[in-house]
């Protein structure tokens, strides 16, 4: 049986009509860029991430740079941020004038390990940015007391997290912001780039807004050198009509993550995503380690089970990094992990079959 790694186009024919509907309201209205659409996004986003402002934005890229911007982060700042991420955490920490400090994850949930944090704070660090990776909230209690105590501020990265919960309270509201994806695949999808910044702070709601939009709020008046990152109408609209369903496709998620769990963890080589207590995953991604990966992918991808790594590489080994001469050894778990990590298909409208098949493949691997 053919397993996609996700399906964008059955969740577009269950709601076809809403989207359909969505996209011809913008045309009709043409509201292709700020205006009502976008507005009603941003309010209801703000709502759904309890939170008090939204400021929409072009992609999650954009929203980590906008976020260190507003936050005033200078050349010769340091932040600190996790080993194992998508690029743009890191890579925005640079364009935003700072400089980039790794810290490696705790080797259970592939989030980033608060007593790596705590040893990698010098004089200059500013800020730390955690990544709440494959849908797994980071130990935000330990890096909220680690900030507080050297006065950091913390940008939570929940690209991959929408809706997921830390000992019951949202991500996105310990830290003074945090920025959100809502490129197609992640479990809230535009469809085209799109993202957010979400903060409790109105000045900083504000200040991030002029960023965004050529650094004024009122035509023609640039109280400051901003950029242009901005959400489109249409791309507002879609997220408006998928956003009432993200609830329940996150429970969906969260049903295949146990379906999964079970069928998987008895089976020799492989290790299930550990959740840590008190942490509510949403599985963006549900990644599994096993010490013959490529074997494995292999055999998955020959009976028509699409897979992915994320990431191949441990973001302080990439290219892109060398000016650091950063080791393996530095980021024993991130780099143990690049070479163990696979993940499976999972999305809200994975049936059980298509799981049963996985499930059966990986047992006939091992
Ligand atoms: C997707 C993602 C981003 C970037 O979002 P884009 O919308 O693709 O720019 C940033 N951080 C993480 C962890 C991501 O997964």
């Amino acid at each position: 049986m053919a397993v996609p790694f996700a399906d964008l186009q059955l969740q577009y024919q269950n709601i076809k009509a809403e989207i359909d509907a969505a996209i011809a309201a913008v045309i009709r209205d043409n509201a292709f860029i700020r205006g009502p659409f976008v507005d009603a996004f941003e309010h209801d986003f703000a709502k759904a991430a309890s939170v008090k402002h939204c400021v929409s934005c072009a992609n999650g890229t954009d929203a980590l740079y906008l976020a260190m911007a507003a936050l005033k982060v200078r050349s010769g700042d340091e932040v600190i941020t996790t080993a194992h991420s998508w690029i743009s955490t890191s890579a925005m920490i640079t364009h935003a004038g700072a400089t980039v400090k790794f810290c490696d994850t705790d080797g259970v949930t592939f989030t980033i390990d608060p007593a790596a944090i705590e040893a990698a704070i010098t004089p200059r660090t500013v800020g730390i940015i955690p990544v709440h990776l494959y849908g797994q909230p980071a130990d935000m209690d330990a890096i909220m007391a680690i900030a507080n105590k050297h006065a950091l501020w913390v940008i939570e990265d929940c690209a991959q997290a929408h809706l997921a919960r830390y000992k019951g309270q949202m991500v996105g509201t310990f830290g003074a912001a945090a920025t959100y994806s809502f490129y197609p695949g992640k479990n809230l999808g535009a469809m085209g780039d799109a993202g957010a910044l979400v903060t409790n702070d109105a000045a900083l709601a504000e200040h991030m807004m002029r960023l965004a939009r050529h650094g004024g709020l009122v035509k023609h008046q640039h109280e400051i050198e901003g950029v242009n990152s901005r959400l489109d109408g249409m791309q507002a609209a879609i997220l408006s009509a998928k956003l009432p369903h993200l609830a329940a496709w996150t429970e969906a998620r969260q049903r295949a993550a146990a379906i999964y769990d079970a069928g998987l963890n008895q089976i020799e080589g492989v290790s299930v995503p550990q959740v840590a207590p008190g942490r509510d995953h949403v599985y963006h991604l549900y990644t599994i380690r096993h010490p013959r990966r490529d074997a494995l992918a292999a055999h998955l991808n020959a009976n028509g089970v699409q897979t992915a790594i994320n990431y191949p590489t441990a973001l302080p080994l990439l290219q892109a990094y060398a000016r650091f001469g950063h080791t393996a050894e530095q980021f024993p778990h991130a780099c143990r992990d690049q070479n163990s990590i696979l993940s499976l298909p999972i999305f809200a409208e994975i049936t059980s079959a298509q799981q049963d098949s996985v499930i059966r493949l990986l047992r006939e691997f091992a």
